[in-house]
């Protein structure tokens, strides 16, 4: 079968009649029969004429289904080229993979059923519009701003900063409003899937004559092609989503909307690891569309947009309703007494005043919410006779202490076993957790604040369906006194009883490895903050603990004065000065293999073939080194960097390099896996 354009690309077919662009159908591949993509017509004159005769029939095409728009073919190419992926095996991962499965006759039917479900269900189009809150002064500049962006010609994208409460959804929904007038749709992108249902509500509340959809991984297969399919027949009027949603076709669309742009979850971990803040942004450029990026805390990549006037920087100066943000205070745990010599002396939970304050919280009946970045309840258990830890035999990591199921579990490979009564090394029958997550926070709450109603909220006590849903009702309703949890119950509930938020021992993440940890952390530490004084009558007592052995760190002065311009300031310039992003352009190349020499020799040989490229010298590639966790579930985990201080150069370069991997992969038989990582998240 003749292969047009490189590995993954575009294949020739024989076509009776031309078929456009974006149309889908059925072809043959090897002995198989598969979804295909019309990528283009093949152009008059082609200096690479195709021997017809070579080329084999398609099958069926899906007549009844409009073409995908040529916009969302331009986005996928570009998507594909810019992660070094095939654009085929690209697009056809974004589409709903129920669309896989069926033939056209099917799917036919499928559409068939559904425009009549949706003409049984008409959208109330003379809906009474609902009441809309008059918007406050920055909000009202905001939209004025938004709406002179909207008449240019192509229109920077917008950052809406401002924290949590000030507006900023309020916004989004006048811009989206003025679009939908306009007959556009919109499309709105959020990090998380426990996002969705709430600004759903909103949505849905504020525009019940509009069709809106969800996408994202929990809908079943049959949901995922049904909204996938209102928006392409342009049925939907609002897309709202995870990262995935930014391939939403959407044929009449005039806004996208990234909410809390600044989140890690926007970055896709695995085939295309495409970030879809990023997209979004191309995906506006190309569509000469308005992107509105919101945040609190907004990236450093962003931001520095938005200094360099390359972005439309909006502030929302002030919480609604005249909450203000509590005050921080920060701990110094140096002052306090160590705990006496040995190694499994209590050292101090809670500073005496942190333990005050949450005293005075329950004598008030207010919420406290208390936040620890660790699950389960000791990240090691430990044999003090012969210095055994409860390491995972097959990654290169500790296994977690989970007290309450009795296990020992890796967080990598969710190896799991029953905790052992003694040392498996020695017997002894005194073996200890170390250090603490949040099940043994939730213990220590207990122990200090007798009677206490506690709920735990993180990815272990969140994993029943339901589960996460009923304690935050409970939280809600008033049923709990103090809330621990990791980052999970930073993240946008909206919490009016919680007065006091205690971040009990975040100092790690400033001198992680990571060169993003800090960043991470002040967004975090801004969010857990977010969610005091929400309510105005409580602002004025509301306030924030964080116990720290840095008090003076730069960050935690910043974050004193809630003062994120200050924190980019001084980040910036420690990213200028090591030569990290956004002052330089990063790409990985990750080899996986059972034995790390070969998974090593893969990558030395790339490095040299890249260093015989023609522009190699604008590019820096790095020695080769283990990833920070380098084994996982048995498989050993190399990487090299690639560096750059031009975006276009290190494209060019990957570009060129690219095909190469692929024939040296082939050479290092053995290779469990090979990906390219372009803009990791951490390195
Ligand atoms: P954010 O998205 O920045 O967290 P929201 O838009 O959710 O902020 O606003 C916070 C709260 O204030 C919400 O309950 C919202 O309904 C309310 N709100 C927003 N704008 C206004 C306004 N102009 N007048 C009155 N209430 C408002
Ligand atoms: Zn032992
Ligand atoms: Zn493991």
């Amino acid at each position: 079968m003749p292969q047009h354009s490189g590995l993954g690309g575009a294949l020739d077919y024989l076509g009776e009649r031309p078929l456009a662009a974006g149309s889908l159908l059925r072809v043959p591949l090897g002995r198989r029969d598969v979804l295909g993509i019309v990528w283009q017509r093949p152009a008059e004159g082609a200096e690479d004429p195709v021997d017809e005769a070579a080329l084999r029939p398609i099958g069926a095409a899906f007549d009844g289904l409009p073409p995908l728009p040529p916009a969302w073919l331009a986005l996928a190419e570009f998507a594909a080229a810019y992660y070094q992926r095939g654009v085929g095996e690209l697009a056809l991962s974004v589409l709903p993979p129920e669309l896989r499965k069926l033939d056209a006759p099917a799917l036919a039917k499928r559409q068939a059923r559904l425009i009549k479900r949706w003409a049984r269900e008409p959208k109330d189009a003379f809906a009474a519009s609902p009441e809309r809150p008059a918007l406050a002064t920055d909000q009202a500049a905001a939209l004025a701003e938004f709406e002179a962006l909207r008449a240019q010609p192509q229109p920077a994208p917008m950052l809406l900063h401002g924290v949590t409460g000030s507006g900023k959804t309020e916004v989004y929904l006048r811009a989206a409003e003025s679009v939908l007038d306009a007959g556009r749709q919109a499309l709105v992108l959020v990090p998380e899937i426990n996002l969705t249902p709430q600004l759903e509500a909103r949505f849905a509340a504020r525009f019940p004559g509009r069709r809106l959809v969800a996408m994202h991984s929990g809908l079943t297969p049959a949901q995922r092609l049904s909204h996938w399919l209102a928006a392409l027949l342009g049925e939907a009027d609002i897309v709202l989503g995870t990262r995935m949603a930014v391939f939403a076709p959407l044929p009449r669309l005039g806004l996208i909307v990234v909410d809390e742009e600044h989140d890690p979850s926007y970055k896709q971990q695995e085939g295309a690891r495409y970030s879809a803040r990023d997209l979004a942004v191309y995906r506006g450029h190309l569509e000469r569309l308005p992107v509105i990026l919101g945040s609190a805390t907004p990236s450093l990549e962003t931001w520095q947009r938005a200094q360099q006037a390359r972005y439309r920087c909006v502030p929302l100066a002030q919480r609604i309703g005249g909450g203000v943000l509590p005050r921080v205070r920060l701990f110094d745990m140096g002052v306090l007494p160590r705990p006496s010599g040995a190694i499994d002396a209590a050292p101090i939970v809670f500073a005496p005043p942190v333990l005050q304050s949450l005293h005075e919280r329950l004598a008030r009946g207010e919420q406290s919410l208390v936040f620890l970045n660790r699950r389960g309840y000791a990240p090691v258990l430990h044999c003090g006779a012969c210095g055994w830890k409860s390491g995972c035999p097959h990654c290169s990591a500790w296994r977690v202490f989970h007290k309450r199921e009795r296990t020992l579990r890796c967080h990598h490979c969710g190896f799991s076993e029953r905790v052992p009564r003694g040392c498996p090394d020695c017997g002894n029958l005194d073996i200890a957790p170390l250090g603490r997550g949040t099940e043994k926070l939730e213990e220590q709450l207990a122990a200090a604040l007798p009677g206490a109603r506690i709920a735990r909220i993180d990815a272990d006590a969140a994993r029943g369906k339901g589960q996460l849903e009923s304690r935050l009702a409970e939280v809600h309703a008033g049923e709990v006194d103090v809330l621990v949890g990791t980052q999970m119950v930073t993240k946008g509930h909206d919490f009016r009883r919680i007065t006091l938020v205690v971040a009990v021992s975040p100092d790690s993440a400033l001198f992680a490895s990571d060169f993003r940890a800090p960043e991470r952390l002040f967004a975090l530490l801004m969010q857990a903050g977010g969610r005091a004084g929400r309510d105005a009558e409580a602002a004025a007592r509301s306030e924030m603990w964080v116990q720290t052995w840095h008090p003076q760190h730069p960050l935690y002065a910043a974050l004193k004065k809630h003062d994120f311009g200050a924190f980019a300031t001084s980040q910036l310039a420690e990213r200028q000065a090591a030569g990290l992003p956004p002052y330089s352009h990063l790409a990985l190349l990750r080899a996986e293999a059972r034995d790390p020499a070969l998974a090593m020799a893969f990558l030395q040989a790339a490095a040299a073939a890249a260093a015989a490229l023609p522009g190699a010298d604008a590019v820096t590639v790095y020695p080769p080194v283990p990833a920070s966790i380098a084994k996982v579930a048995g498989i050993e985990r190399v990487q090299m960097l690639v560096e750059s201080a031009s975006r276009a150069r290190l494209q060019r370069l990957l570009a060129d390099w690219s095909p190469l991997l692929h024939t040296l992969r082939a050479a290092h038989k053995g290779l469990a896996r090979w990906a390219i990582d372009v803009d990791p998240l951490a390195i």
